[in-house]
């Protein structure tokens, strides 16, 4: 199969004839953080998924999201990448992009980039190709890609498959990688957009302990460049990558700060660390 083939067959490929979103120009965090959620509440059927949840991103921070299952972690990844709308309260990415008046494809390639659970990779196509195609999602290369990449395009694919630890392994199908390599050449693709932002569920689900660990690593290394959000359940994990930890309990945050803080928080220890 062509990569154009594979390309049309990607319901996302509609998104190419739109403009692509002015973000770039748009974003402003010299005064603060990059993302802002204020106050969201989201209801289904009258039960509060978020309740008045307030959280704020740093530009460039490694960022845990912990809680009990139900406590809201999907759904605030949700309201942040447009897929679900809140009741009442406000997003914003920078001090100037409000983020409820912009379509969740815009958000997408506008830099918030969201890594779900299972790896979505092209399998018979080579890592480096899965790399390709996911740059063709940013318009800005898109005519590149019709003729061969240009050396700024082909200098970042290496430096992303550097990034990813699949340096070697970019002529592989990447079908053939172990489940943990899926998982980082999807994070792969999502910095081929170069998002500003970062949001991963469940990064390290069904990896073994050295998959764990260099996927701890990984997300260290993406920190500074990119904000990143990570949801996990696994508390080995988040212990050795987190700087900053939200505890979220019925829809809102219980508290907030490091993982010794936290883990020491009767309330926490209360509702989570003591299930
Ligand atoms: P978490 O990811 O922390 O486990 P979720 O955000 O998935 O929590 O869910 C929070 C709460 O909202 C849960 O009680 C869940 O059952 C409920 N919920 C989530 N999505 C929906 C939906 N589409 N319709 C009804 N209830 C939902
Ligand atoms: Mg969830």
């Amino acid at each position: 199969m062509t990569l154009f083939s594979e390309l049309l067959q990607r319901d996302r490929v509609f998104d190419f004839l739109q403009p692509p979103p002015d973000f770039s120009s748009r974003l402003d965090t010299r005064h603060g953080p990059v993302l802002y959620v204020e106050d969201v509440t989201v209801s289904f059927d009258g039960f509060r998924a978020l309740d008045a949840l307030s959280l704020y991103i740093d530009d460039g921070e490694l960022r845990c999201i912990i809680g009990p299952n139900g406590a809201g972690k999907t759904t605030m990844m949700d309201v942040i990448t447009g897929r679900t709308r809140p009741d009442t309260g406000s997003v914003w990415f920078g001090s100037r992009i409000d983020l409820l008046r912009v379509p969740e494809t815009t958000i997408a390639r506008g830099g918030i980039g969201r890594k779900f659970q299972t790896p979505t990779v092209f399998p018979r196509h080579t890592v480096a190709e899965n790399l390709e195609l996911a740059m063709a999602a940013d318009k800005r290369v898109w005519p590149t890609l019709f003729a061969r990449l240009d050396s700024a395009a082909r200098d970042r694919l290496a430096e992303v498959l550097e990034l990813i630890g699949l340096g070697h392994l970019g002529h592989r199908a990447a079908g053939s990688l172990s489940h943990g390599q899926k998982q980082w050449l999807e994070i792969g693709m999502l910095l081929m957009q170069n998002p500003r932002v970062l949001l991963v569920d469940e990064p390290v689900a069904g990896m073994t302990q050295q998959e764990m660990a260099q996927t701890g690593e990984l997300l260290q290394r993406l920190a500074g460049r990119h904000s990143v959000i990570v949801v996990e359940h696994d508390m080995e994990f988040v212990r050795s990558i987190a700087r900053q930890v939200t505890v979220l309990h019925q829809g809102s945050v219980l508290a907030e700060g490091t993982m010794d803080q936290v883990q020491n928080d009767p309330r926490v220890i209360e509702v989570y660390l003591g299930e």
